[in-house]
């Protein structure tokens, strides 16, 4: 089966046909980088490694781009109120760079714990102003820009396909006023693609333009980044559906009235992340990071799994309970794998293989992909090597790791260590025993003790 996308332009699943036939031309809307990056952040991010790696099994090289905004996302998407980065410079007392390298630095740690993988390049919006000029000038001298009292705004009713990404055309935007209207703009729905340096007002960025002094609107990074790394034309276009509205409803108008070619083949956008089955938020506390759930004692991984039991267009609910579920999963499924006798002939069950692609390529049906691992674990028909084969190429999707913790050889030191700490134990030294199992959890491996009496050795 080949694969097979939900677009969200068209609203249709579709095959999946890139340009090239070999390569993939893939641009992801990364993280604006003013404070920590939320599991529901990374939820997004996920998906964008998993149709990676899904892209990857059918055999695709994908040219992967993803931004990280630190300069021009305001506080507001109507093109108002302060930018996320100055603002959090004066939070905490920094400058706007100091505030983007850290959050960045968090962000590429919680990043390699989910073991996503890393885009061909992380593009800086800071490092592509020129980029971002040059397509405002482009765009203004093709006629599709208008000067205010604030900025250089772009004239959404030139565009005759505004709204077809969004919902919203300028009828129904109207009709429903749901958003408030800067008296200079000519339909509510034009936005800023350069903004004015305000007088009096210290801003840490801002650049020299042939407009004046300011900084770029949030929405012309990324087609100015995308187009520079991938070309006019890419083939996916990832992000979180909060941006579909607004952001990658610019992000597509300006692209294409700049190039006059189509700016994304499949758009692609993934659901939230609920929390008990609410809203996250910083003011509920319950915004959580990677750290906080490795605080609790949870594995990275664990996250990862659970971010698998749910379809990326369906809202996905965390609560503790729910990520215990999933640790408990990964936990039997490495307990399993450790159990199994390897061999070197073995060699993957294509029938079972085939049913994991047809899940992935069944627009990403993770959680019909994972339950491919379940059924093959409990076939009592194929041999546990084979098993060990074909799991191993599932992980190259799943990403669980698996190779860690399969037929490995326990060192004799460690065995030693073991035995010692176990007649400690016996003996009632619990302290001798604690400091034995600490030692042999430093080297990386685990005793458990087995009810029946005795002990397991385990990678941990
Ligand atoms: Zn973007």
């Amino acid at each position: 089966m080949p694969m097979r996308l939900y677009n969200s332009l068209t609203k249709k699943v579709e095959d999946f046909t890139p340009q090239n036939p070999n390569e993939v031309l893939m641009y992801q809307c990364g993280p604006t980088v003013y404070d920590y990056i939320t599991i529901g952040n990374f939820r997004t991010f996920a998906l964008g490694d998993f149709l990676y790696r899904a892209l990857v099994q059918n055999g695709y090289k994908v040219k992967y781009i993803m931004n990280l905004t630190d300069v021009g996302h305001l506080v507001s998407d109507n093109d108002e109120g302060a930018d996320k980065l100055e603002a959090a410079a004066e939070r905490d007392g920094t400058s706007a760079r100091e505030v983007a390298d850290f959050y960045i630095k968090d962000f590429y740690s919680g990043y390699d714990k989910l073991k996503l993988t890393r885009p061909n390049k992380f593009t800086r919006a800071t490092e592509y102003i020129q980029e971002q000029i040059d397509l405002v000038e482009t765009l203004e001298r093709k006629g599709y820009t208008y000067l205010t009292t604030d900025g250089v705004y772009f004239d959404t009713s030139k565009y005759k396909n505004y709204g077809l990404l969004s919902g919203y055309t300028l009828e129904n935007i109207k009709e429903g006023a749901r958003v408030e209207v800067n008296p200079e703009k000519k339909n509510p729905t034009d936005f800023a693609l350069w903004k004015f340096s305000t007088p009096g007002v210290n801003r840490w960025q801002e650049w020299n333009s042939p407009w004046g002094r300011g900084f770029p609107g949030w929405h012309a990074e990324c087609s100015a980044m995308a187009m520079k790394e991938l070309g006019a034309t890419l083939d996916i276009h990832l992000g979180g559906e909060d941006l579909k509205m607004v952001h990658h409803q610019n992000e597509l108008a300006q692209s294409e009235c700049a190039t006059g070619s189509e700016y994304v083949k499949y758009w692609v956008h993934g659901s939230f992340l609920l929390i008990d089955d609410g809203r996250m938020g910083k003011s509920l506390g319950n915004a959580y990071t990677v750290k906080d759930i490795e605080d609790k004692g949870f594995d990275p991984l664990s996250l990862r799994y659970l971010y698998m039991t749910a379809h990326y267009r369906s809202k996905l609910n965390f609560t503790w309970e729910s990520l215990q579920s999933a640790q408990n999963a990964l936990k039997k499924l490495y307990d399993i794998v450790s159990s199994y006798q390897e061999s070197p002939e073995a060699h993957v069950n294509q029938e079972y293989y085939a049913r994991f692609r047809d899940a992935l390529n069944d627009d990403l049906n993770m959680p019909k992909a994972v339950s491919q691992v379940w059924e093959l674990v409990k076939n009592n028909t194929i041999s546990e090597s084979v098993k060990i084969a074909t799991l191993l190429r599932f992980d190259e999707v799943l990403g669980f790791n698996l190779e860690n913790h399969v037929g490995y050889e326990v060192p004799d030191e460690i065995k030693h260590l073991a035995k010692m700490r176990s007649e400690y134990r016996k003996s009632g030294i619990f302290d001798k025993a604690d400091q034995l199992r600490r030692q042999i959890e430093k080297s990386g491996y685990i005793m458990e003790d087995i009810k029946e009496g005795g002990y397991k050795i385990k990678r941990k």
